[in-house]
């Protein structure tokens, strides 16, 4: 085959052949569809939370934008050279700090999200900022001490993570200023490109206090954030466990064909399912502390069930019950 210089400029310009020669240290691409890709977090990485990019036609849509704005830069030159187009739209999902950090590297984008997730950001950004000052050191430094004592190759990767984890957000407070979303949604809206369309969809609390997913109706991908980990302990301190699980219902119902979650590799329905057990087992748990009226000092005695032992992020399990018992014997 004669190899004209039309088919290497051919070759060099497909968007599959950039998916997979696009490196960053943060996030690996993965193409979903033509136009549509995700950026899921490298363990070590400053990422931190999966990410989406969606070429809308004329303009690039991402969903989520990492913990650390060194790696949403990187994030937005992924966007932009994969789709050719820049970035008009960033999507935050909810109010957590991964998943919004990365606004103030796309100056000239649109910041989506739901009039809640403003809110708190308004109220919280700031002072988790100054918060976050007081303990990342001595986080770094203990778990690069564990990584250097373990020689279980599990809970290696796991101490990588949240060593990844607090380097990213001191690499965060280098240069991060709080930057609001600007384009509010109550319930749900629909952005409409020459190639195609996306539904951002909040149907209140969730995993926070107000969560939005996007959802391609054609290529039927669901981005989920927060509202699924695959592989991970969830983060559930301060969730609406059975709005939670509506939500899990709901995305069920659309009939997602990939499903990206927040945090973890590329799913579908069936993690969807997994997700909604694990939360009916946290559910279940909180039911037997409350009629045993367990002391808070024994809280850190409960095991997590042998079924999610492999699961990374177990420090998030203990916490976790702590907030929602608080919040039910409150009641
Ligand atoms: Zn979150």
């Amino acid at each position: 085959m004669k190899v004209t210089f039309s088919l290497v400029i051919a070759l060099f310009l497909s968007p599959a052949l950039f998916a997979q020669g696009f490196q960053s240290a943060h996030f690996e691409i993965s193409q979903l569809s033509d136009g549509v890709y995700a950026a899921i977090h490298k363990p070590g990485g400053y990422g931190i939370c999966n990410a989406g990019i969606v070429n809308l036609g004329r303009e690039t849509l991402v969903f989520d934008c990492c913990l650390s704005p060194e790696a949403a830069r990187d994030l937005k030159r992924a966007a932009e050279t994969l789709t050719g187009n820049p970035v008009k739209y960033v999507v935050n999902s909810h109010y957590h700090n991964d998943h919004v950090r990365g606004n103030q590297v796309f100056p000239d984008a649109r910041i989506i999200a739901t009039r809640r997730t403003r809110e708190l950001m308004e109220q919280l950004a700031a002072a988790e900022v100054e918060d976050e000052k007081k303990y990342v050191d001595q986080q770094i430094a203990d778990f690069t001490n564990n990584m250097a004592r373990e020689e279980d190759s599990t809970k290696m990767t796991e101490h990588k993570l949240w060593l990844g984890y607090y380097q990213s957000m001191k690499s965060s407070h280098a240069d991060y200023h709080v930057t609001l979303p600007d384009y509010l949604v109550d319930d749900s809206t629909s952005l409409k490109g020459k190639k195609r369309s996306v539904q951002l969809i909040c149907k209140g609390s969730g995993h926070s206090e107000s969560d939005m997913i996007m959802w391609l109706p054609a290529e039927k991908i669901l981005f989920a954030g927060d509202l699924l980990f695959i592989g991970f302990h969830p983060w559930f301190g301060e969730a609406d466990i059975p709005g939670w699980l509506s939500y899990l219902n709901y995305m069920k119902n659309l009939g997602p064909a990939t499903v990206i979650p927040g945090h973890g590799r590329t799913g579908a329905v069936a993690d969807l399912d997994e997700m909604s057990g694990y939360l009916i087992s946290i559910e279940a748990i909180l039911a037997e502390m409350v009629r045993n009226k367990i002391p808070a000092n024994l809280i850190g005695a409960i095991h997590v069930p042998e079924k999610y032992n492999a699961l990374y992020f177990r420090n998030f399990f203990t916490p976790g019950l702590t907030l929602q018992y608080q919040k039910k014997i409150r009641k």
